[in-house]
C-alpha cells in the first residue's frame, strides 16, 4: 500500500479549540478562562498576566509595558500582538489549543488574531459595570496568576494562595480611578468586537452574576451545545 504523502506543514498550527473570553474588568473572565483551559487541556494565555510577570522580572518588555498598566491604558498593539503571536506558536497552545484572556481588546488586535489563527469560540461573560467595580475592589492576586476575592472567592488561608502558598497582593492598577478608566476603554474599544464574533457565529454569552462554579457550568453547557451543532 502506498503511503500518502503528508501535506506540507502549514504555518498555521493544527489547533482544535481556540477560544477567547471577553468581559468587562471584574466579570470573572480570567477565572473562567483558567477553568476552561484546565478542563480541555488548553493553554491559558492572559496578556495582563504576561505583562505583570514581565514587569516584576524587569525585562525589556516589562519596562515598556509598565507605565501603560499603571495608567490603565492599553499597551501599544505592536508590542501586544507580537507577544501574543509568540505564545500562540509554542507549547500547549500549538499542540492542543488555547484560551485567550484579555486579548483581543481592540480592532487592530482582532485583525492580527484572525490573521494568525481564527478562533473557534468567543465566550462573553456578562456583568453590569456597577457589580464589576464592586468585585474589582475586593480582588486579590497571586504571582502565580490565580486571583481571589475577599468575599466571593476567598483563599482557604487568609492572604495566602491555595495553589502555591505565596502571599496575595492587590494590583496597583486596581485603584478606583484606574478601574473606571479601564472599564471605559472596554466599552469603547473591546465591546464592539462582540458584534464581529456574533456575525461569524462563534459568540456564546453567559451571565456572569452567579457564583464561579455556576457560571462555569453554564459556560460548559454552551460550549457543548455549540460543539454538537456544526
Ligand atoms: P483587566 O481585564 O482587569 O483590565 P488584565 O489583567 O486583563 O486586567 O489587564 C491589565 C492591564 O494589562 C490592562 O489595563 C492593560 O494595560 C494591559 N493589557 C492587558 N491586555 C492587553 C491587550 N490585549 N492590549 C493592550 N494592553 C493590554
Ligand atoms: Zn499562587
Amino acid at each position: 500500500m502506498r503511503r500518502v504523502r503528508q501535506p506540507k506543514k502549514s504555518s498555521r498550527p493544527p489547533l482544535r479549540l481556540r477560544m477567547v473570553v471577553l468581559g468587562v474588568q471584574g466579570s470573572g473572565k480570567g477565572t473562567q478562562a483558567e477553568l476552561v483551559a484546565r478542563r480541555f487541556g488548553l493553554a491559558h494565555i492572559s496578556t495582563g498576566e504576561i505583562f505583570r510577570r514581565e514587569i516584576s522580572r524587569r525585562t525589556a518588555l516589562g519596562r515598556r509595558a509598565e507605565r501603560y498598566l499603571m495608567a490603565g491604558k492599553l499597551v501599544p498593539d505592536a508590542v501586544t500582538n507580537a507577544i501574543v503571536g509568540k505564545h500562540l506558536r509554542f507549547g500547549r497552545a500549538r499542540t492542543h489549543g488555547f484560551v485567550l484572556d484579555g486579548y483581543p481588546r481592540n480592532r487592530a488586535q482582532l485583525t492580527a488574531l484572525e490573521r494568525a489563527t481564527p478562533v473557534t469560540h468567543a465566550i462573553q461573560i456578562l456583568l453590569p459595570d456597577r457589580v464589576a467595580v464592586q468585585r474589582i475592589s475586593g480582588r486579590l492576586n497571586c504571582a502565580c496568576g490565580l486571583s481571589y476575592h475577599v468575599q466571593y472567592h476567598p483563599p482557604r488561608r487568609r492572604g495566602i494562595c491555595d495553589r502555591c502558598g505565596r502571599k496575595l497582593f492587590v494590583r496597583d492598577d486596581d485603584q478606583p480611578a484606574t478601574i473606571r478608566k479601564r472599564i471605559r476603554i472596554y466599552h469603547r474599544q473591546t465591546a464592539p468586537l462582540l458584534a464581529y464574533y456574533r456575525k461569524r457565529g462563534v459568540l456564546l454569552q453567559v451571565d456572569g452574576r452567579p457564583a464561579i462554579a455556576a457560571v462555569f457550568r453554564r459556560v460548559l453547557t454552551q460550549l457543548r451545545r455549540s460543539m454538537a451543532t456544526p
